[in-house]
């Protein structure tokens, strides 16, 4: 039984360290290069380090895990999201609008020697329709000289503008101390001990029925309560029971309501879904059963493995699913899931409840996946007899040698090859293949990368 944010408030008055509870997220928006991901790394203290050379997996992670006197938070980059749009203060505006759909505390950043634009204006209007809190940050405001720069970003009405230096770090302390007093939950103290629930999100095209599971998932739903206002919100969020425990499913509020005035166009979607993914710790695609598995389905699918979470592919309309179907179905996962066949199924019907119950036990092998943690002796001890077994293949009469290996971080587990020179790719490859093979991860993506001595 998980406390509600009620039961926190109480613990706390009684002086006893919250360490679970839900952790309360703050997304960083802003035009590109006003700083926003110079920003998130001042913020984390660079502490999740970047693993640059990993093929096919995307820069930044854009969720980090956060501290600032010993509070913890979720910190949200939305830094990735819009290089691609053509018009471009549409999707800053799209932006905004999932920032102050899935956090508790927005960072608008504008780039204070710049000055505020229209695309920065395009993004207020959008943040003041939510009811979240903004903290408007002046950035690069490298010295004492360019202060009064920042007076001119009173004009876009957010209220007193907090002047920083990403790069520097400076005033970097007292916005993280405005960002803890502007939470609308008390952030949680003390190490990530026994854990809130579980974030998982429900993804797919549309009409493969998620809203039909959510419904049937939902029946044991329980309202959000603001603990400050003691009311009941909007839940963006949904804490559903599966499986006898508590999930939260992120980002449901978009599914019930097909919010937002652009909700129509296909990119709004995908920006809503990856923003979900990314909150996500576990992802459940959805897939129609009944039909191909389509372009659409793989872009989202990519985008998920691309994400780094775990991944529960649920075939939904099973229902609808007769012998000759399954023929051709199986077929097509062959064909068109190979790039990912680490992926956990099962075969649902949100419309008849089958197999719903087999839900819970599929996020939960996934999730210990994503955490898993290989003991370094053990590594290197498979690592070794597999070098042995099958050495790098010779290049120009040299050949490589992979001299160690070690885990350098979970969710989902990250691997570094400490190698002699550069190897090939399909050598890596090979390398993550075996390291499936022995250690399982099943439903959860790995990340091998190298290291080559110089
Ligand atoms: P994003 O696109 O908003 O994530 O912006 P980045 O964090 O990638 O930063 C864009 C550029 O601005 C980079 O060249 C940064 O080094 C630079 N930058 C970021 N913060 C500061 C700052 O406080 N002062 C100065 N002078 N440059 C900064
Ligand atoms: P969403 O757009 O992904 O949220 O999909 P919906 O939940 O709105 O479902 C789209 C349509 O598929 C609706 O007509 C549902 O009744 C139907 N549907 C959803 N799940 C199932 C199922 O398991 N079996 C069958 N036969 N139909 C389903």
């Amino acid at each position: 039984e998980l406390p509600t944010v009620d039961d926190d408030a109480e613990i706390d008055a009684a002086g006893d360290e919250v360490d679970f509870g839900p952790v309360p997220v703050v997304a960083v928006v802003g035009r590109p290069n006003v700083g926003k991901s110079t920003l998130v790394n001042r913020i984390i203290g660079r502490r999740q380090a970047v693993v640059e050379d990993v093929a096919g997996v995307t820069r930044d992670r854009v969720a980090y895990d956060a501290e600032w006197l010993g509070r913890r938070f979720t910190v949200v980059d939305t830094g990735g999201w819009e290089p691609d749009a053509r018009d471009r203060a549409a999707a800053i505006a799209a932006q905004a609008e999932i920032a102050v759909a899935t956090a508790d505390v927005v960072i608008f950043v504008v780039d204070a020697v710049v000055g505020p634009t229209d695309v920065d204006e395009a993004a207020v209007k959008m943040l003041r329709r939510g009811a979240k809190p903004v903290l408007l940050v002046g950035n690069k405001v490298d010295n004492t000289a360019l202060e009064s720069e920042v007076a001119a970003l009173w004009s876009l009405g957010l209220g007193e503008p907090y002047p920083i230096s990403a790069l520097h770090g400076r005033g970097s302390g007292d916005l993280l101390d405005a960002v803890l007093k502007a939470m609308p939950i008390p952030a949680p103290t003390g190490p990530a001990g026994p854990r809130g629930p579980r974030r998982v999100a429900l993804v797919g095209r549309p009409n493969v029925g998620k809203s039909s599971l959510l419904n049937r998932l939902a029946r044991e739903e329980r309202a959000v309560v603001d603990s400050v206002a003691g009311t009941t919100v909007d839940p963006v969020d949904s804490l559903v029971e599966i499986g006898g425990e508590t999930w939260q499913l992120v980002d449901t509020a978009g599914l019930r309501k097909r919010v937002g005035r652009a909700s129509g166009t296909e990119y709004y979607a995908s920006l809503r879904t990856s923003a979900a993914v990314e909150a996500a710790e576990v992802v459940v695609m959805l897939l129609d059963a009944s039909e191909p598995i389509s372009e659409q389905d793989q872009r989202i699918l990519s985008m998920v493995a691309e994400a780094g979470r775990a991944l529960v592919i649920a075939f939904n309309k099973w229902d609808l699913v007769d012998a000759d179907r399954r023929y051709y179905l199986d077929k097509e996962i062959e064909r068109e899931l190979k790039r990912i066949p680490w992926a956990l199924r099962v075969n649902i019907s949100a419309l008849t409840g089958r197999a719903v119950d087999k839900l819970a036990p599929a996020l939960r092998t996934a999730l210990a996946s994503w955490e898993q943690r290989i003991p370094t002796g053990v590594l290197n001890q498979w690592l070794t007899a597999l070098v042995q077994a099958t050495p790098h293949p010779v290049r120009g009469g040299r050949a490589p040698r992979v001299l160690f290996s070690t885990q350098a971080g979970t969710k989902p587990p990250k691997f570094v090859l400490f190698t002699t020179g550069p190897i090939d790719a399909g050598y890596q490859r090979f390398i993550a293949r075996k390291l499936r093979e022995e250690f399982g991860f099943v439903g959860s993506p790995i990340e091998v990368s190298v290291r080559a001595k110089k």
